[in-house]
């Protein structure tokens, strides 16, 4: 049997589609057949060539695409009887997964800190497995990996950015040590954007202001608990911005500033509209080579930059039980607003597109 595998070469140019043999679970590995792969930010810097070969080279066979995602046990091999929680499980059944593979031979490894392992690396095509990103009729979980039966309660349609979107925001938010009664500002409304409302508002945030430049992302974000929200066309320039931020917050800047659209510049941005003691959280700018200016002595007053990048796998059990709570109370049905089939998938990162253009995609699905 064969099955489809999306690979980048080339930045900037479209992704193809090859097909490698599907391969059997050696013992205690999952065959998963994908049911959901989202396009990611992340996955638009790529499209987009943000990234660039000198900082971040493909290799010659060229790269798998796709991190975010879920799926439904196709193969389990030899000795797997349950999720990393000890609940039986049986091929056929819905997973979430932990999408940081990381070497398990490292100090951060060792010491739990399996998002910053030391030797991530992106999974290079044409090498076995083969079925090593999302955007793939199957993917390949090696022995040990983290994943977890999905509760019966929860639908298809809101698993899909379990593993990124929302794994990486809640982990920020926590990093931050948000509490009861603070003050969040949100800069981006894309998926992690609209999650981070979610997330912070059940922390206890008392006021969540998000920034973007899409009226129908602030409008999902409201309805996902947002405060204020601030449209940047509207608001166009730092100052008028930061000035806004102090406004809705009646003087007292944000505890909490969480950025999520990729950009430097928001950083200096960012620590303006911080109170005294405020944590700005660096999420969205994976790009490297992308430098900022900032005034240091604007952090003496206790303010702190934390970057975060992904999750613990003992999250996810957390954040399926989060949904359970929440699915009737916010439209997570309303998330993933597109769904393209994987033969499409060049057509699907035009769409979700939002960088120069308005795009109406807040999370953009790629289904096998
Ligand atoms: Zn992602
Ligand atoms: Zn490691």
């Amino acid at each position: 049997m064969k099955g489809r595998v999306v690979v980048v070469r080339e930045y900037g140019k479209p992704f193809e589609i090859e097909e490698y043999e599907v391969p059997e679970p050696e013992d205690g590995a999952v065959l998963l057949r994908m049911t959901q792969a989202g396009i990611c930010g992340s996955d638009l810097h790529t499209w987009r060539a943000d990234q660039s070969q000198e900082y971040l080279p493909i290799p010659p066979t060229g790269r798998v695409m796709g991190h975010e995602g879920t799926g439904q046990v196709e193969v389990l091999g030899k000795g797997v009887t349950t999720d990393t929680l000890g609940t039986p499980i049986e091929e056929g059944d819905r997973i979430v997964y932990s999408a940081v593979f990381p070497c398990y031979r490292c100090h951060l490894c060792l010491r739990g800190d399996t998002n910053w392992c030391a030797n991530r690396a992106y999974p290079v095509a044409g090498v076995y497995p083969y079925f090593t990103g999302t955007y793939a009729d199957f993917l390949y979980l090696p022995p040990r990996h983290p994943f977890f039966r999905v509760p019966d309660e929860l639908p298809d349609e809101i698993l899909g950015p379990v593993n990124c979107a929302m794994g990486t925001v809640t982990t920020g938010l926590q990093r931050a040590q948000l509490t009861d009664g603070q003050y969040v500002v949100i800069q981006g409304a894309g998926g992690l954007g609209v999650h981070a409302v979610a997330m912070a508002k059940d922390m206890g945030a008392d006021r969540v202001i998000v920034l973007d430049r899409l009226e129908n992302r602030l409008q999902l974000a409201e309805e996902f608990g947002a405060d204020h929200t601030i449209n940047i066309e509207e608001f166009n320039t730092p100052e008028t911005r930061v000035r806004r931020v102090w406004e809705l917050t009646e003087g007292r800047g944000a505890d909490v500033v969480v950025e999520l659209v990729g950009r430097a510049e928001l950083l200096a941005e960012g620590i303006d509209m911080l109170s005294n003691g405020g944590t700005f959280i660096e999420i969205g700018d994976i790009v490297r080579g992308r430098e900022v200016s900032i005034d240091p002595s604007k952090l003496l007053s206790g303010k702190s930059i934390l970057g975060s990048r992904m999750y613990r796998p003992s999250l996810l059990p957390t954040l399926l039980s989060f949904l359970v709570r929440n699915q009737d109370k916010l439209p997570f049905d309303k998330l993933v607003s597109h769904k393209f089939p994987l033969a499409e998938v060049n057509e699907a990162f035009a769409k979700a597109e939002w960088s120069q253009t308005q795009t109406e995609i807040t999370r953009a699905m790629l289904v096998p």
